[in-house]
C-alpha cells in the first residue's frame, strides 16, 4: 500500500524545467521545505524504515544530503558525517573522483569520522544517472564502514542510476520519469 504521505511529497516538490542549464527538469525540494509536514512525513518515512537497523553513521551528500540527514541522524541517534565537494574540508581528506556528463568530480570525507565496521545509511535528495552514490559509497567502504543502504527522496527512474549501485540496496520515496 502506498502510504498517503508520499502524494503529498511529491506534490510539495516543485520542478523547474532548463536549470540549471537547456534539457534539465531540475527537481527543487526547496519547496517542500516550505510545507513542514511534507518535511515531517519525508524525514518520518526514512526514520521508519531504519528505527530498527542499527545504522550508526548518516552519511549526508552535499548539498541537499545535508538537509535531510541531520534530522534522521538524530532520530536514530546516530552521527551525522558530511560528504563534501573538493576543498571545504578543513581536517585530512580521503577523496573519490567520479565522472559527470561533461568532465569529472570529485568528493572528499574527512579521515576518522567513519570507524571500520560502522553501519552507514548514505542519503541525498535525489540520484539521476547513481555517480555521486557510487563515489561516497566507495569513499565509505575504503574505510571499512558497511553500507546497509543508499536513500533518497527522489529517483529519476529513466536514468538507470539504481543499475550502477550495483547490490546496494537503494530506498526512495518518490520515482519520477
Ligand atoms: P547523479 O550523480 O547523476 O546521480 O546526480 C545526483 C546529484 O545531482 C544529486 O546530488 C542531485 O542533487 C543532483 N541532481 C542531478 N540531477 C538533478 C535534477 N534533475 N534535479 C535536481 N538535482 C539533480
Amino acid at each position: 500500500v502506498k502510504d498517503v504521505r508520499i502524494s503529498r511529497i511529491s506534490s510539495s516538490i516543485r520542478v523547474i524545467p532548463d536549470f540549471p542549464k537547456p534539457g534539465i527538469m531540475f527537481q527543487d525540494i526547496t519547496t517542500m521545505l516550505l510545507d513542514p509536514v511534507a518535511f515531517k512525513d519525508t524525514i518520518d518515512l526514512f526514520v521508519e524504515r531504519y528505527r530498527e537497523k542499527n545504522i550508526s553513521v548518516v552519511a549526508g551528500v552535499e548539498a541537499r544530503g545535508f538537509i535531510f540527514g541531520p534530522p534522521i541522524a538524530l532520530a536514530l541517534g546516530a552521527k551525522f558525517v558530511p560528504i563534501r565537494k573538493p576543498n571545504k574540508l578543513p581536517g585530512e581528506v580521503i577523496s573519490e573522483e567520479y565522472s559527470l556528463e561533461y568532465g569529472t568530480d570529485i568528493m572528499e570525507m574527512h579521515v576518522g569520522a567513519v570507524q571500520k565496521g560502522e553501519r552507514v545509511l548514505v542519503i541525498d535528495d535525489l540520484i539521476a544517472t547513481g555517480g555521486t552514490l557510487v563515489a561516497a559509497i566507495k569513499l565509505l567502504e575504503r574505510v571499512g564502514a558497511d553500507v546497509v543502504e543508499c536513500a533518497c527522496v527522489i529517483e529519476l527512474a529513466d536514468l538507470k542510476g539504481r543499475d550502477r549501485l550495483g547490490d546496494k540496496p537503494l530506498f526512495v520515496l518518490v520515482s519520477s520519469t
